[in-house]
This record gives C-alpha cells, structure tokens and sequence, in this order.
C-alpha cells in the first residue's frame, strides 16, 4: 500500500487527504507552512461559484462533482455549509443561462422576477448554490482528517527533492496553491490579490447574496454568514501585497451600499487581503519521471472545484 505526503493543509490538500483517507489509503500525511485558520483558504467567503479558474470544461464537471458533496455536507449543521440564493447581476439582457449553472438541478437555477432585481440592472441569475463558512468549515475538515487517521507536520520545504529524499517510497500530492509558483519553477502562476471587509452580521432575509461581477457596481459582491457579513471585492492580477488599503476598503463599502443600502451605517468588524492561486489552467497531473501529482492553481474556486479536485487525484494515483 503506497504512502501519501500531501504537501500543503488548505482546501485542496485537506479534501485530498481526506478522499485519499476515506478510500481505503491508511498513510497519509501533510506537510505545510501554515495551517488553518492561517491559510489563503481561510480567506475565502466561500461560496460555490466558478470564478477566476479555467478550464471550463473540467471546472464544470469538478464543480458538479463537489456541488453534490456539498449537498450532503449540509445536511449537517456543523460541517458550516448551507444552500442559498446567490443572485449573479447583469446589465444587459441574455437569453441563455450561463455556463457554470448548465448542469444545476432544474429546481437550483432561474432568472430573476422583474421585481427582485436591484435598480438599474436588466436581468439576474439567482443559483440555489453551496455557501461555504470558511471559520467553520477549515475547522471541520481539519478535524475530519485527523480523525480518520491522517497526520500533520508544520514546516515550509525548499523543493520537493528534499520530502522525496525522506521518503523514497512515498508520493507527493502538491497543493501548494501559490507556493507551487517557487517549488514548480511555474511562472503561470500568480496572485489575483482580493479584499473583504466585514460587517457586523445580519440574516439573510435581511441581506441578499448579491454578486454584481461586471456591471455598474463592479467589483461588488456581499455574503452575510453566521459571524459576519462579507463584502467584496478586488481582483487584482500580478498584485502580491496583503497590506489593506483604505481607500479600496472604502470604495469596496460604497459599491456594496449602492447596491444594497441596507448595509449603510452597520459596524464594520474587519477588513483583510487574500491571494487568489490563479493559473491559466488548474493543474491536475501526474509526473512521468517522478512520484508526485500536482492539484493547483485553482484561482478565486478552491472550493467551489475541491472534491472534484480531490476525486481526480484519487483516480490518479489508483
Ligand atoms: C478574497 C478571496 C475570496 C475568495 N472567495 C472564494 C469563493 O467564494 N469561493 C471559492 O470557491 N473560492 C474562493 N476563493 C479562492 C480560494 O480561497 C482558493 O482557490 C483556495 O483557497 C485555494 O486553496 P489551496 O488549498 O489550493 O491553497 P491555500 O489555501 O493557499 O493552501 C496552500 C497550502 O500550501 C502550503 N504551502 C505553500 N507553499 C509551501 C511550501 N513551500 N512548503 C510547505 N507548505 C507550503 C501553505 O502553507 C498552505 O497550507 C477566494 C480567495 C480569496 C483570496
């Protein structure tokens, strides 16, 4: 029975070591350089929604494949994931759904009435989709892979020789996200930088999920969750800092209060920077020459691709 080394404890390699786990593989373990909640993965707002991540063909099917995990996952409250409404905003008119939403249940997905649209938009998308509560859920899977038997080794590595080295007989599943920029020597890796502010928490009757990704209030979307309402954003490509700007945190609550004025005057609780681990392509493969399986580069979707990710990886190394 072969051994695992997961190099990295965000989504991608906690889902992994837990489908590596739960298929039957006894030796599985994760070295990382941050766990949660200090990952990038711990940034994310999260919801299921295919953004920044590419190829579509593949995403759609990993994104179906996880959306069906997330039904399950919510039967449970403590796993942190609940279905919602998510209303995707246009300023023009289309009759066709879009892409990410061809192969949602027929009952998850329909065009917004008239009446449910906020001024000055022409149409929405509203998906009946995964909200993923990133504090409560990277807890969650922690916990899950732990319980199951895997282990876990705090430490940054220089290259993957020297985990290799270690341990000849093992293979390495990278899910380094940005940090496989350096160790694969791969410059089609960058960040998509991202800020959140958070409010102070609402219900969901109160406030929409609301994403407004190219139209008048652009880049603008809002998540109440059980600890605080988030609001996006940016999407800065090439962009590395992760100190908070002001004036963007500022400009991020006027867009959102434009499009849900509601939010005017709600206390804001915090406001951060995170690094999406975009690539032109998700890469999800097997080395020839060596034993290691790379899953990164998942952009602004690690959650939304995570257990497809997982699964593929799965058939990867049977
Ligand atoms: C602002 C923002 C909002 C987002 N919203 C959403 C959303 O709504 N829905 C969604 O699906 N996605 C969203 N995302 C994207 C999502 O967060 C990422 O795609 C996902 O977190 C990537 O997960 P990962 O496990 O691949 O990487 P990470 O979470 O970055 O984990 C990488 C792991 O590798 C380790 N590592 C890296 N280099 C080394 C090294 N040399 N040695 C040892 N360990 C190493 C790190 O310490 C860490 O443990 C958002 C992202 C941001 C920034």
């Amino acid at each position: 029975m072969p051994s695992f080394t997961i190099l990295g404890c965000g989504v991608s390699g906690l889902t992994t070591g837990i489908c590596l786990l739960e298929a039957g593989y006894t030796d599985v373990q994760i070295i990382a350089a941050q766990l949660p909640p200090h990952t990038t993965s711990n940034k994310a707002a999260a919801i299921w929604f295919p953004y920044k991540v590419n190829p579509q063909d593949l995403v759609l099917k990993w994104s179906m494949e996880s959306y069906a995990i997330y039904q399950e996952l919510a039967k449970d409250t403590a796993t942190g994931v609940h279905f919602v409404d998510w209303f995707v905003l246009e300023q023009s008119l289309t009759d066709e759904a879009p892409w990410w939403a061809a192969e949602l249940p027929p009952n998850a997905y329909r065009k917004a009435e008239q009446s449910e649209l906020p001024k000055g938009y022409a149409q929405a998308h509203i998906a009946n989709v995964p909200m993923i509560e990133t504090p409560i859920y990277m807890q969650y899977l922690l916990q899950r892979f732990k319980e199951k038997g895997g282990l876990i080794e705090i430490r940054r590595i220089n290259s993957f020789e020297e985990v290799l080295q270690e341990n000849a007989e093992s293979v390495l599943i990278n899910c380094t996200g940005l940090g496989a920029k350096n160790l694969c020597e791969d410059i089609g890796v960058y960040p998509i930088q991202g800020h959140i502010v958070q409010l102070e928490a609402a219900t969901n009757e109160e406030i929409r999920y609301l994403a407004d990704e190219a139209g008048q209030n652009a880049l603008a979307y809002m998540m109440p969750r059980k600890d605080c309402i988030v609001l996006g954003g940016t999407a800065e490509a090439h962009q590395y800092d992760l100190e908070v700007n002001e004036q963007v945190v500022a400009d991020i609550l006027e867009r959102c209060e434009r499009l849900q004025p509601k939010l005017k005057g709600r206390k804001v609780l915090g406001s951060y920077v995170g690094l999406r681990p975009y690539r032109s392509e998700i890469r999800l493969e097997r080395e020839l020459h060596r034993p290691i399986v790379h899953n990164y580069g998942h952009g602004g979707s690690g959650f939304t691709v995570a257990w497809g990710c997982a699964k593929e990886v799965l058939e990867l190394v049977r």
